[in-house]
């Protein structure tokens, strides 16, 4: 018997070394080929499940049978916009410290609008220059991205690309070094001098063949027959918006009648906007060598499809054109995965695919569902606000703005009137408190020790930037929403889970197969991607790697 646990712990011995000597062989300087980071735009987690048995083998289940999923993978701040999503996905950093507060966002100093990619100090390329379309650059985030990483860490050798129809889903995920970001403009794409004076010749030539007005002339119409879609509503409902006021709402969708009268950027909110930022990405992986890079280094290829936002936006989550344009895009991934195959290697890229928020159902629908919800109507509010402060204090316009849920106080009308600018916030407070739609209203600075959950704390703050938000932060009840022009579709930003909780699935080169329901969160992404190119993570992370990713 002695000898028998002498020699079962002599195995164990054994067995542990060979285990040590195998994990030491594997630290080595070894690299995926190519990165490719894709972020769907409004993408729920649940998407993932509720279109599950409906997706083909190739696209979301070929990365969920064969990558690595963050089942609970959260946004750990709030307002849950576009811009400051993929921010946070690139930069594994929060408002607070890269500085991307909003899609737009006032500068406390200056009292100016700012959108988060405008920068007047460049010009667009591929249009008139003088457009602000084109006038754009990432030098509103002050943290570096993960692509900037890894521009860093190879000495520049690194390729980095970003695509997406919106300019903000390209530019702030590609980073300050990129070699290029494209995005799209009435149809066409195009970039700005701060990376290039012309477009390639590529890109030209994919603009001229206008693939825009292709799908455009052909319509929308559903990829299976209608009566196999899944809504608890009829294709023709309340909940809907339209592309023109008086269009028609059903299936087929005419496009061409909706691009005469809007512009040919009606095809970013179609399924088709994905599909053109794919075919896009293909041209670009080719033209480029992505992922031959000649030094060895490895390449990154960031694309946003942004056409889910716009869908969702339009139609709501719970319709037959979310439905539709997820099983396109599903099969879209497929083509693009299989195309990554065989440019750069099965097994030798990988990929990650997030969202940069998620997105709430239309209230409408969930009240005649009998639930709670509602539109807060903002119109009036700040007229409200400023006469009620005018009223107590016979100070005009004491609040210059309301964006974002915040309310941003004028310091120099209240500093110049000597009034009291804790007063005046916990007025507002006690006012906006009483609103039916508010369920918390809080003084950024003294978010800490506001009478709120801790983890709505933590968001507040964590999407606080001194110098680029408002004084106090708006926080709705839940599937409550702003109502926009009609109470049709949807929209996103607050702390809710509908809106916070997003897919997180990785694939290939360096990979573990499996899931976690731990919970992770957005800020985990870059410095997981830092850990798994041993590079450093990027200078404003505060996230963690998800070590159970790697292998
Ligand atoms: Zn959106």
């Amino acid at each position: 018997m002695k000898l028998l646990i002498q020699r079962f712990l002599l195995f164990i011995l054994l067995f542990n070394f060979v285990n040590t000597v195998s994990a030491q062989l594997k630290n080595t300087n070894e690299r995926p080929k190519l990165i490719v980071g894709i972020v769907v735009d409004q993408m729920r987690w649940d998407y993932l499940y509720k279109y599950y048995d409906r997706y083909g083998n190739d696209g979301f289940k070929r990365m969920l049978n064969e990558g690595f999923t963050a089942e609970n993978t959260q946004i750990p701040y709030i307002p849950t916009y576009t811009a400051i999503g993929h921010t946070c996905i690139y930069t594994g950093s929060v408002p607070a410290i890269h500085g991307i507060s909003g899609n737009n966002f006032y500068i406390r100093e200056t009292k100016t609008r700012m959108y988060c990619a405008q920068d007047d100090s460049v010009n667009g390329v591929g249009l008139d220059p003088n457009n602000k379309d084109g006038k754009m650059s990432p030098r509103n985030n002050l943290a570096t991205t993960i692509t900037d990483e890894l521009k860093l860490a190879t000495d520049f050798k690194s390729r980095v690309f970003g695509v997406a129809l919106k300019d903000r889903g390209a530019i702030l995920p590609a980073g300050h070094f990129a070699d290029a970001a494209y995005w799209m403009v009435d149809g066409n794409w195009i970039t700005s001098t701060f990376y290039m004076n012309t477009l390639p010749q590529y890109i030209q030539d994919f603009n001229k063949a206008d693939y825009t007005s292709q799908f455009l002339k052909k319509g929308w119409s559903t990829m299976y027959p209608l009566n196999t879609y899944s809504p608890h509503v009829p294709d023709n409902n309340p909940y809907e918006g339209r592309y023109f006021d008086e269009g028609s709402i059903t299936f087929p969708i005419n496009l061409s009648e909706a691009a005469d009268k809007n512009g040919r950027d009606v095809i970013k909110a179609t399924p088709f906007g994905n599909t053109l930022t794919l075919e896009l990405s293909k041209l670009i992986l080719d033209k480029e060598k992505l992922g031959h890079n000649p030094t060895g280094a490895p390449d990154f290829l960031a694309i946003s499809l942004s056409s889910t936002d716009y869908v969702g936006h339009q139609f709501a989550i719970n319709s037959a054109k979310i439905e539709d344009t997820y099983l396109r895009l599903d099969k879209d991934l497929g083509d693009f995965f299989h195309y990554l195959d065989q440019k750069v290697g099965k097994g030798q890229y990988t990929v990650f695919l997030s969202a940069d928020h998620g997105a709430a159902h239309n209230p409408q629908f969930i009240i005649d569902e009998k639930g709670n919800g509602g539109f807060n109507v903002n119109k009036d509010l700040l007229n409200d606000l400023n006469n009620m402060l005018e009223a107590a204090f016979n100070v005009k316009k004491i609040i210059y703005a309301l964006t974002n849920n915040q309310v941003h106080l004028d310091y120099q009308v209240i500093d110049s009137a000597k009034l009291d600018a804790e007063r005046i916030k916990s007025m507002i407070i006690n006012h906006l408190k009483k609103r039916h739609a508010v369920a918390f209203a809080v003084d950024m600075e003294k978010a800490s020790s506001a009478t709120i959950p801790e983890w709505l704390k933590t968001m507040t703050i964590n999407g606080y930037n001194y110098k680029r938000s408002g004084d106090i932060q708006i926080i709705f009840e839940p599937q409550w929403i702003d109502l926009y022009k009609n109470p049709t579709g949807t929209t996103h930003g607050a702390w809710n889970p509908y809106d916070s909780h997003i897919p997180l699935v990785f694939m290939g080169w360096g990979i573990k197969h499996g899931n976690t329901n731990a919970p992770t969160y957005m800020t985990d992404i870059a410095p997981t991607l830092a850990a798994l190119l041993h590079i450093q993570a990027p200078n404003g992370n505060i996230g963690k790697p998800i070590i159970q990713v790697l292998e």
